[in-house]
């Protein structure tokens, strides 16, 4: 029996950094939200052991698969309550529409799936609180995935607020077709250009439960763009021209390379989406029209 479930991207509305931790990983704050772009992922519970195969050439299919470390993670677990579960394998089909390496959070997203299919399918053996205790040791993002809704993510993302009121939007999505490194970009972020408090305050007050609904256009911004535009200057010349093309602020998401705007209306972001299209496609690129989720 097979089971097939979505596995949705997400994009960093706004991106500060705030800090460095000792340990190195770097602090931020961002207000995250999953989009309608997803991979596909089916569930075989046949058989033994823990199988991932995925169509695209870029994602290992190994043991260092997100999908194949969230299953291992959720059965270990399971060991170490010494809990029989009900299930004795899983094999996992990623069918990847969303970009790899692309900020996008598709590994952490596929991650995020598996414990919640793997968890329902073993009769909620363990609590929301527990999911996000693993998810945390999978990624950074992983969390996010398992939180639901739109977030404020702080700390090195695994502090989560919810945000309730962002308006509606769809997005007009390009993926300039580089596999970046998130290492090599967070390695060079120079901290002159980190986020000064005012200004990180200002977005995380605007977006703060307030009951009134925020239009985020004003505050899409992301420190980690200087540092990606300097490793790969193809992602600074892509965005100047979708802003020239779209006449709006074009954002990176995440550590890059995928580049979004946002629209109020779906009439005005496909007619954006079929510019880009005419006037840029190739040479790697891909652009998606999507939209902003609220659930
Ligand atoms: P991050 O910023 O967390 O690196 P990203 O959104 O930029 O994420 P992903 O698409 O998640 O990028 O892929 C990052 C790397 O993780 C790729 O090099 C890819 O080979 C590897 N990877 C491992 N498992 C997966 C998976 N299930 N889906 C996509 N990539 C995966």
């Amino acid at each position: 029996m097979t089971q097939t479930r979505e596995s949705r991207a997400k994009l960093n509305l706004f991106l500060h950094v705030t800090g460095r931790r000792p340990d190195g990983f770097h602090e931020l704050i961002s207000l995250m939200t999953k989009i309608t772009l997803a991979d596909e992922l089916v569930f075989s519970f046949q058989g033994k052991g823990i199988q991932v195969t995925c169509d695209h050439p870029g994602v290992p299919e190994d043991d260092s698969n997100l999908a194949y470390r969230a299953a291992n993670r959720f059965f270990s677990a399971c060991h170490q309550k010494k809990i029989a579960v009900p299930v004795a394998g899983v094999a996992i089909h990623i069918h990847k529409n969303i970009p790899v390496g692309g900020g996008l959070g598709g590994g952490s997203s596929n991650a995020a799936t598996v414990l919640e299919v793997l968890n329902t399918r073993c009769g909620d053996l363990f609590s929301l609180e527990q999911l996000l205790e693993m998810g945390r040791h999978l990624g950074a993002d992983v969390p996010f995935f398992l939180f639901g809704g739109p977030a404020l993510a702080r700390g090195i993302g695994e502090k989560l607020t919810r945000i309730q009121n962002l308006k509606p939007r769809h997005v007009v999505l390009c993926d300039p077709g580089i596999h970046v490194s998130t290492a090599e970009v967070f390695g060079r972020h120079d901290f002159c250009l980190t986020s000064q408090g005012k200004y990180t305050i200002k977005s995380a007050s605007n977006v703060l439960p307030r009951g009134q609904p925020v239009d985020i256009g004003s505050c899409m911004h992301n420190d980690l763009e200087a540092a990606a535009f300097g490793l790969y200057p193809e992602i600074r010349s892509t965005r100047d021209e979708m802003a020239h093309l779209l006449q709006r602020p074009v954002a990176m998401s995440g550590s890059g390379g995928s580049l979004f705007a946002l629209f109020s209306h779906e009439k005005d972001a496909k007619q954006g989406y079929e510019r880009l299209c005419k006037h840029l496609a190739g040479g790697g690129k891909h652009f998606f029209l999507t939209a902003l989720l609220n659930g």
